[in-house]
């Protein structure tokens, strides 16, 4: 029985050891795009093991409830797996929800299976899962809110914001160091589930919540003496804070900025009641004929391309200027669209070859050597203002530096401004052409234009 016992024991450590090593490998290999779809089947077949491993579990009795919920969330889960492009950062935001409210539920439970015979280090690891993952349950929902605009999107900000959050951070820890020395102090929990999070508005934070989804898994793995969680645990929080990091960067936030909450607040409404400057515009036939004179063009996809699905018009796009002898490429700016990598997982859908997207770094000198620079539904990524003017919200934010080509067009539906929201002046440029429409439709018309009407 022992012996049993035993076995099942080293069968539970060694599906988890797969797992964790699993685990490693899906995150190194969905760095790149060549490797990103081994990474999806590393971390699934690892996640399969892990859930596998836990069942296995000689402390389970009854399979029952647990069948029940593996059922539940399988049909929750699909369809939720299904969402747009577009909706997959607030879909991101619900699973970090779902994730912590577990990690959430699974601490206070353990603390009330070992009250009162807890050591201060286990109340003390304790009480981090549970700020950590009540704190991540209600930012996360916030940010999904915010995000799919059921919540305002403009950041709700008040007088003291900061102070009120430190206040409440404060308390929040002054209770876990009161749990630490005077454990049966348990029912002053329930206040740390809901820590309201201030300004958590931007993808920025999901990522940062990931990270503390995941810090606070790994201290569940400790509270359960589960290697597997310490190690899945730190992982996705360290790849969360990794990521946070990278985004604030590229959009030249300080980490600090971003962590205390002062976020989304450097937003300037465009200029209301300035009056109206002059833009020139043109039309899909112009835009063709620009374009098939062309040697050299780089497109500069952002939100836009997303939001009017226009990828596969894009490739089309592609295609009718590659057959005509054009050179095209595909500039990608870190933070285009509203998550890291969207722009290349479009255009990756689109089946446009990998090396013709080039990184901003590497294509920014090229631009003064380029006929054509085509912005399809990108803004702030391109906004001059970001270089020059000090005054700028979005000054010191690395761009793409577009107004360089000999002529930009840029397909988008109106002046409004993108997710800055700033003013652009890109578009008032002598060598600028407006290319007003809806994305998909503009560059179907010019693919008309180009192919005799064969394509489009
Ligand atoms: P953007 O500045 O938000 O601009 C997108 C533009 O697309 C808008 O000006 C809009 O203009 C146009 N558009 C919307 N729907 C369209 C349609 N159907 N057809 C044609 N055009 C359409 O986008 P971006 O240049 O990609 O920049 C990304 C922004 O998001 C940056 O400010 C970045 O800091 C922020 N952000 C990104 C991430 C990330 O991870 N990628 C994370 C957080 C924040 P009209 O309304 O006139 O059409």
């Amino acid at each position: 029985m022992t012996g049993d016992l035993a076995g099942g024991q080293v069968i539970i450590e060694l599906l988890y050891l797969i797992a964790s090593v699993l685990f490693i490998l899906s995150l190194k290999w969905m760095s790149s795009p060549t490797t990103a779809r081994h990474g999806i089947w590393a971390g699934e077949i690892g996640m399969l093991l892990a859930i596998c491993g836990t069942l296995l579990h000689h402390g389970i009795v009854d399979y029952k409830l647990i069948f029940i919920a593996l059922v539940l969330g399988t049909i929750i889960g699909v369809p939720l797996g299904e969402v747009a492009m577009t909706a997959v950062p607030q879909r991101t935001a619900l699973s970090h929800a779902f994730g912590a409210l577990c990690v959430t539920l699974v601490g206070s439970a353990e603390f009330y299976l070992r009250a009162p015979d807890i050591s201060r280090f286990m109340m003390a690891v304790l009480s981090l899962e549970v700020i950590l993952g009540g704190l991540t349950v209600t930012g996360s929902l916030m940010a999904a809110g915010k995000l799919q605009e059921i919540l305002p999107q403009r950041p709700l900000t008040y007088k003291g914001q900061n102070l009120v959050n430190f206040v409440l951070l404060a308390g929040a820890l002054a209770i876990a160091v009161s749990l630490v020395l005077h454990p049966e102090a348990a029912l002053t929990f329930g206040v740390l589930l809901i820590i309201p999070i201030g300004g958590a508005d931007m993808p920025t934070v999901i990522s940062l919540l990931n990270g503390y989804a995941g810090l606070s898994a790994a201290a569940m793995g400790f509270v359960l003496d589960s290697k597997l969680l310490i190690i899945a645990g730190a992982l996705d929080g360290s790849s969360g804070l990794i990521l946070s990091i990278i985004m604030s960067k590229a959009m030249n936030r300080s980490f600090t900025n971003v962590l205390f909450g002062a976020f989304g607040q450097v937003q300037a409404a465009a200029a209301a009641g300035e009056e109206a400057r002059p833009v020139r515009s043109a039309t899909p036939e112009e835009a063709a004929a620009i374009l098939s004179a062309a040697n050299r063009v780089i497109v500069v996809p952002g939100y836009g391309m997303a939001v009017a699905q226009a990828q596969h018009k894009v490739r089309e796009l592609y295609d009718a200027l590659s057959k005509r002898g054009v050179d095209v490429r595909f500039a990608i700016h870190p933070v285009a669209g509203r998550m890291p990598g969207h722009m290349n997982v479009l255009l990756a859908e689109a089946d446009i070859p990998y090396d013709r997207l080039i990184e901003m770094d590497e294509i920014n000198s090229d631009f003064p050597q380029t006929d054509v620079a085509l912005v399809i539904g990108a803004n702030d990524v391109t906004n001059p203002a970001a270089r020059s003017d000090a005054s700028s919200p979005i000054y010191g934010m690395p761009i793409l530096d577009v107004d360089k080509a000999h002529t930009v067009m840029v397909i988008k539906r109106s002046m409004n401004p993108g997710f800055a929201g700033i003013d652009n002046p890109l578009y008032y440029l002598d060598n600028t052409l407006m290319l007003f429409g809806d994305a998909k439709a503009f560059v179907g018309s010019i693919v008309r234009e180009l192919t005799g009407g064969h394509g489009g």
